[in-house]
Parts: C-alpha cells; sequence; structure tokens
C-alpha cells in the first residue's frame, strides 16, 4: 500500500494557518481536516461544527469516518482524550530522559493508529492525495511520524511574533461551537512562551529532515501566493496549478469539512489574501517593546526587523521552502 501523504501546517497558532489551510483544501487533490488534534475533544466531545455547516458528528465525511472504526464515538472519543493527555506540551521536556519517548508512544500507540484509520477513510472516499493537518502543535506532529505510516510533511509557517502576538489579544467569539465561548486570549508574555517553544520544538523535530521539512513566513505567501502554492505543491508532492483557484488575490470557499480550527473556517464565501499589519499600530509600546524582546532569538533568525518601522525588505526566506523541496529531489 502506497503511504499516505499528510500536510502537517505546524508552529504556532495565529500565524495565518487558517488561511493557508482553506486555500489549499480548495484544489482537487487535497482535502482540509482542520487542527486535527482537537477532532475528538471538540469536533466529537464538545459538538463543535464542521466547515460545511453540519455538527461534526453528523457530518457526512466524518461520521462515515468514524462510524468505520467504531459504533461507540463517545467511547472512543473520551479514550483518545486521555491518551493525547498522556504525551502533551509538558512531555517534550521529559523527551531528554533516556527512553522516555519510547515508552510513552507504547503507552499511547491506538492514538496515532485510530488517526490514521480515520485519515485512511476520508482519503480513500474522497479520492484525494494529499490530507491537510493543521493542527500546529509540534509534538502532535510528531506522535503521528512515529506512531503511524502516514508520510508527514511538515510545512513549518511562521509569522512576525508581533504580529501573532496582536492576534491572541483579540476577543473573538468561538463561532465554530454552538455556546458562545470566546476564544482563548493570550498576555505578550504568554504568547512569547508559545512561540519560542513551538517554532525552537518545531525546528528541532523536523528541521534536519530534508525531505519531510519545508520553512514558510507567512509574510511570504502573501507577497507571492501562486509561486509558495506551486512550491507547496512540489513539497507535498502533488502538483497545484494555482490559477485554478486563485484570482489574482482572492480566491472563493467551495464546501469544506475543517473540522476544527479558528473560527474563520465557517461561513465565509471568498478571501482576500492581504498583509495584516494592524499590529504597528494597534499594539501598546509595552506589549510592541515585550514582544520584540522575548522572542529576539527567532526574531533574528526569520529575518524579521527588530524595529517594525523601518521599511520591510523582501527577504529570500520564501526560497528556503524551494531549497527544502529541491533537497529531496
Ligand atoms: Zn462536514
Amino acid at each position: 500500500m502506497t503511504r499516505r501523504t499528510v500536510l502537517y501546517i505546524g508552529g504556532t497558532g495565529r500565524t495565518g494557518s487558517t488561511m493557508v489551510d482553506q486555500l489549499l483544501g480548495q484544489f482537487d487533490t487535497y482535502f482540509s481536516g482542520g487542527e486535527m488534534a482537537f477532532f475528538w475533544s471538540r469536533g466529537i466531545e464538545a459538538g463543535a461544527i464542521c466547515a460545511c455547516g453540519e455538527p461534526v458528528r453528523t457530518c457526512s465525511v466524518w461520521s462515515h469516518a468514524v462510524e468505520t472504526i467504531t459504533d461507540d464515538p463517545d467511547g472512543l472519543a473520551a479514550q483518545m482524550v486521555a491518551l493525547r493527555r498522556r504525551f502533551w506540551s509538558p512531555h517534550v521536556f521529559a523527551m531528554i530522559i533516556p527512553g522516555f519517548a519510547r515508552r510513552r508512544m507504547r503507552e499511547i500507540a491506538e492514538l496515532p493508529r485510530t488517526i490514521e484509520r480515520l485519515y485512511d477513510d476520508v482519503i480513500a472516499t474522497r479520492d484525494i492525495k494529499v490530507f491537510i493537518d493543521s493542527s500546529k502543535e509540534p509534538h502532535y506532529s510528531y506522535i503521528l511520524r512515529e506512531g503511524s505510516d502516514l508520510d508527514l510533511r511538515f510545512l513549518h509557517l511562521v509569522r512576525d511574533p508581533r504580529a501573532v502576538g496582536r492576534s491572541w489579544q483579540r476577543r473573538k467569539t468561538e463561532a465554530g461551537l454552538t455556546t458562545n465561548e470566546i476564544m482563548e486570549q493570550r498576555s505578550s508574555p504568554m504568547a512569547s512562551a508559545y512561540y519560542m517553544f513551538s517554532n525552537i520544538v518545531s525546528e528541532i523535530f523536523w528541521g534536519s529532515r530534508a525531505r519531510q521539512y519545508a520553512f514558510l513566513r507567512y509574510e511570504d505567501f502573501v507577497a507571492d501566493p501562486a509561486g509558495i502554492l506551486t512550491s507547496i505543491g512540489e513539497f507535498a508532492g502533488s502538483p497545484i496549478d494555482p490559477n485554478s483557484v486563485l484570482d489574482g488575490t482572492s480566491f472563493a470557499i467551495g464546501q469544506m469539512h475543517t473540522s476544527w480550527g479558528n473560527p474563520s473556517r465557517v461561513g465565509r464565501t471568498s478571501i482576500t489574501i492581504r498583509q495584516d499589519d494592524a499590529w504597528r499600530t494597534e499594539l501598546s509600546r509595552c506589549d510592541l517593546v515585550l514582544l520584540t524582546l522575548l522572542n529576539l532569538p527567532l526574531l533574528l533568525r526569520y529575518g524579521y526587523p527588530i524595529r517594525p518601522s523601518r521599511p520591510r525588505r523582501r527577504t529570500l526566506r520564501s526560497r528556503r521552502l524551494r531549497q527544502a523541496d529541491l533537497a529531496h529531489r
């Protein structure tokens, strides 16, 4: 059996991943599953709404996939949520203990195997080549890589940490649930801690795997969506013709089945790709300084200017995506 390709959008939250996910999901051979790390807790247990408008539990795609695995979705969801808690972000630090990761992976083996069956059903019934999982969390990608036969391609998506920090401050209703829950908000120190942790761990887990790793700055994607899409298609092993979906910098959203992610996954019919630079004027001076200093090592590593008021230079970062791709051909 050929290995099934999963394009994993990794890094940290609020990097524009929902839009990249939605855009990729418009291409015939691609399917956007959304943040699959939360499929059982949000999609099944919390009754989240799929991007098609139906609850995930009764949506034709997901109910079919779940029924192929179990006739007790609630029982399975509880089991999967419990297993996932056994390999969480804090456990990444414990991985320096010899044998920890191997033992823990053995204990939670049922989790990646079950997810693999879920993906298998969607890939077979939708006849797609690439399943997109935009979970971001690097430790979750590690679980899938080590515990399944899925062929993971890790698209490391980053964005200026000050734009990310500003996004975490925004108050947004969780439109993907039937309740009026407010999306999680994070202070600048907390957003910075997650930014540093998630991006550094992403590089540790994937950075040395040229064939399976590509780096992308959201800002470079916005500057040249068609060029980046072509590169992503090569990286994921299923060619993309940007012009079949993109109309300049806009695209229409067809019916999707994104199970979980940013609330903007639900109810939109079209999107215009644009730089969102509002953080430059909206951030308080204190937050701007905090976000710059606390993320300084990665700010410099990813080529962002320390002083945001300076004219932005186009960097060659987007070329790294192509280099990563070229390295495996
Ligand atoms: Zn659906």
